[in-house]
């Protein structure tokens, strides 16, 4: 069933590792049917030989699917043929003997070994679920190992013993372990997948940094975080000045890269201490957990005169930018963050009519009143 789930997934997504994955699903039950109907029938090519070359195919797909997944071009898959066709060739000579299992049991032994180590050295979001996984491959070298122990019994001890107990055991185990395995691996990829998505969905291509859809995520997210009533929350947005100049003079190409290099400053200066956005054309949002009204403000100063003291130079040309900014604050919880960004945009607004490349942290009444 998982197989059939790993297929349409392939035929959904067009990834060959899934394809591979279900490859290694269906190889695994083959080995399971042609090695449970040795009670029924005495073909040893199919119950012995057939089983174990399967049960072998089965780890090997699942390692071929990882480096599919991972994408990685430059490895070889050589060694991982050889270690196939030495197998099949090693176990035509000894399938109706016991000593074929053994052999079988070491092989798949080291492949879930390699496995473990493939999937802990990936780099996957569900961290929990790629220890789980690692420890399933563990575990199920380990049981494997145990096998080739068991087996090994008889011929050893020099009395009759009977092992199909233990051997009934490590049979559930490992079909126990299979299933697992096969449950928590597509879980990973999609967990990896979710978070590409989600990524896109939020990131602004042109300056990496947040979207104003991720901006709203985000500052949720860190705000509910900041459980402390007492403390102040500051947003401070940014417009670039006479920007439509910028791209009638030089171009729309200069002006997007003028756009990232505005980014480039604001990423610098507050990539440790807030979530920053571009939140439309060239107007940029920085959201401050726990920063009172001044210390935004000394912030979005320092912003505004690095940027209009530093000229953007880009394809010979010198172009000096500056920035209005409007600064708004409130206690945590008491305005939502769409009223703070309308009351910093309120005060933008104040600082582009009474002369841009400024910072206003106040509004049109306490102008008034001051004046
Ligand atoms: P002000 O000082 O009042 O802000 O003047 P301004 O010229 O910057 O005016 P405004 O903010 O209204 O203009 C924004 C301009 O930015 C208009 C649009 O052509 C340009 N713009 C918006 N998004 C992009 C972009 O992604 N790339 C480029 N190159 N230009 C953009
Ligand atoms: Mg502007
Ligand atoms: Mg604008």
């Amino acid at each position: 069933m998982i197989g059939f789930f790993f297929v349409s997934v392939y035929k959904y997504k067009s990834q060959p590792a899934f394809l591979l994955f279900s490859l290694a699903c269906f190889s695994f039950a083959a080995a399971e049917v042609f090695a449970s109907i040795r009670v029924y029938i005495d073909f040893p090519f199919v119950t012995h030989y057939l089983a174990n070359i399967f049960i072998i195919l089965s780890p090997l797909l699942i390692i071929v699917g990882l480096f599919k997944y991972k994408n990685t071009q430059n490895i070889s898959l050589m060694p991982l043929y050889c270690i196939f066709g030495f197998s099949a060739f090693l176990l035509l000579a000894i399938y109706p003997f016991d000593a074929a299992k053994m052999l079988t049991s070491l092989i798949i032994a080291g492949l879930f070994i390699y496995s473990g180590y493939l999937i802990k050295s990936m780099s996957f979001v569900a961290k929990i679920q790629q220890k789980a996984l690692t420890t399933c491959f563990l575990v199920h070298s380990g049981v494997m190992l145990l096998q080739v122990a068991v087996l090994s019994i008889p011929v050893i001890s020099s009395n009759v013993v009977d092992i199909t107990a233990p051997l009934q055991i490590i049979l559930i185990s490992h079909l126990i372990l299979a299933t697992l395995s096969a449950l928590i691996l597509p879980f990973l990829l999609f967990s990896n997948t979710e978070y590409t998505l989600s990524n896109l969905a939020n990131t602004d291509s042109l300056s990496q940094l947040l979207n104003r859809r991720g901006f709203f995520n985000k500052a949720k997210e860190s705000l509910n975080q900041l459980s402390n009533k007492d403390k102040s929350v500051s947003i401070i947005i940014l417009d670039i000045d006479f920007f439509k100049r910028v791209n009638d003079e030089y171009g729309h190409d200069t002006g997007d890269q003028a756009i990232k290099w505005i980014a480039q400053n604001i990423k610098e200066q507050f990539i440790n201490t807030g979530i920053s956005a571009r939140i439309g054309g060239e107007e940029f949002a920085i959201l401050l957990p726990d920063y009172s009204l001044s210390a935004a403000r000394e912030s979005a100063e320092y912003l505004r005169e690095n940027i209009s003291k530093q000229p953007f130079y880009y394809k010979g040309a010198h172009i000096n930018l500056s920035v209005s900014a409007g600064v708004s604050t409130a206690l945590n919880g008491q305005m939502s963050i769409k009223d703070l960004l309308s009351l910093a945009d309120k005060r933008l607004y104040l600082a582009k009519e009474t002369g841009r490349d400024k910072v206003v942290t106040f509004d049109e009444k306490q102008l008034l009143l001051q004046s």
